[in-house]
């Protein structure tokens, strides 16, 4: 799809996962994995998926969890040039569970892992100076280094005519990280596309209701604003008027990386220039096979899949 370069930055991470719900880590149990994940792989794998070129700024571990990534990602049609192979620091890895409620708990080596350790090299300078567009992921924005290398990199394709999208992606709680709530101001102030997530919106805003925070976030500047709402699909705002596109109807499996394939499959039909309703059925379809399928990677589809499901429920949200 299209011609432009979709460029995006972050963690790398393999994921482990807990076999049985209820599962702790206080005693040996039985895991599964490792798969290839981060939000910002997941979201640059959908979009290569989807066919758009784009690559992605990170770093891995010279060891075989960095190398699975990196030829998952290459496999998907990912420029993969600027993901640093760094010696002597571990891949990121992030070892999940389940609890009988339906939460999810983790136990993290990211900050201290190679993805920790992103840098703005010749190549990723290379990759930015092709760039269109940048992605950005809240999450992402965990140290200093990675907000370094994401503003920079906002500026550079800011200042090239390009345009930037946003996805916190973030829990309230992780705003008391230093730094974090002034790295994610930054980069709003500066972002043409908003994707937040249920009460992600209201993160930056004094308004508390929907209408009044999308007017508040439209006075800062901020163009469009995609609101996520799970099951219940997505909503498109922008001065031209409010667009609701409902949720492809889906069995949820794995409800890990839906917002990223969701987030890719917006950004790219955007980036194409179709219509909103356009955009949002793209994303709502990618949401939806990312939530049917187990895995962080493994529900993102191809073109082909996402125009299967489209054609299969018909006039659904026309
Ligand atoms: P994540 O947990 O990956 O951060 P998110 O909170 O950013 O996700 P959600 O609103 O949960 O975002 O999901 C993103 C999109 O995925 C939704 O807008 C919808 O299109 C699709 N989706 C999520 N859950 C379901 C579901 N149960 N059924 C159908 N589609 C879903
Ligand atoms: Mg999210």
């Amino acid at each position: 799809t299209g011609s432009k370069t979709l460029v995006t930055a972050g963690e790398i991470v393999v994921e482990i996962m807990a076999t049985e719900v209820g599962q702790t880590f206080m005693e040996p149990g039985s895991l599964v994995g490792p798969f290839p994940s981060g939000a910002p792989a997941i979201f640059i794998d959908q979009a290569a998926r989807l066919g758009q070129r784009c690559g992605m700024i990170a770093a891995v571990g010279d060891d075989d969890f960095g190398a699975l990534n990196v030829r998952r990602l290459e496999l998907s049609g990912v420029d993969v040039s600027a993901i640093a192979r760094l010696p002597g620091i571990p891949t990121g890895t992030a070892f999940v569970r389940y609890a009988a409620d339906g939460g999810r708990a983790f136990v993290y080596n990211i900050p201290l892992s190679a993805s920790g350790h992103i840098a703005t090299t010749p190549e990723a300078t290379a990759l930015l100076a092709r760039a269109d567009h940048f992605h950005v992921m809240g999450s992402s924005l965990f140290s200093p280094a990675v907000v370094a290398v994401v503003e920079d990199a906002v500026r550079t394709v800011k200042a090239r005519g390009g345009t930037v999208s946003f996805d916190p992606n973030i829990r309230r709680e992780m705003l008391d990280l230093a730094g974090m709530r002034e790295a994610l101001s930054s980069v709003l102030a500066s972002c043409d596309l908003f994707l937040p997530s249920g009460a992600e919106l209201f993160l930056f805003t004094r308004a508390q209701d929907e209408a009044g925070a999308v007017a508040e976030l439209s006075d800062r500047g901020i163009a469009t604003v995609v609101l996520k709402k799970g099951a219940e699909g997505a909503v498109h705002y922008h001065r031209d008027g409010r667009t609701a596109f409902p949720a492809f109807p889906v069995r949820e499996i794995d409800p890990t990386g839906a917002g990223d394939c969701f987030g890719a499959g917006f950004v790219c039909a955007w980036l194409r220039g179709a219509p909103p309703a356009e955009c949002l059925q793209v994303a709502n379809a990618c949401g939806a096979l990312a939530v049917g399928a187990k895995g962080p990677m493994a529900g993102t589809g191809t073109l082909a899949d996402i125009r299967a499901l489209i054609a299969a429920n018909g006039e659904a949200g026309s």
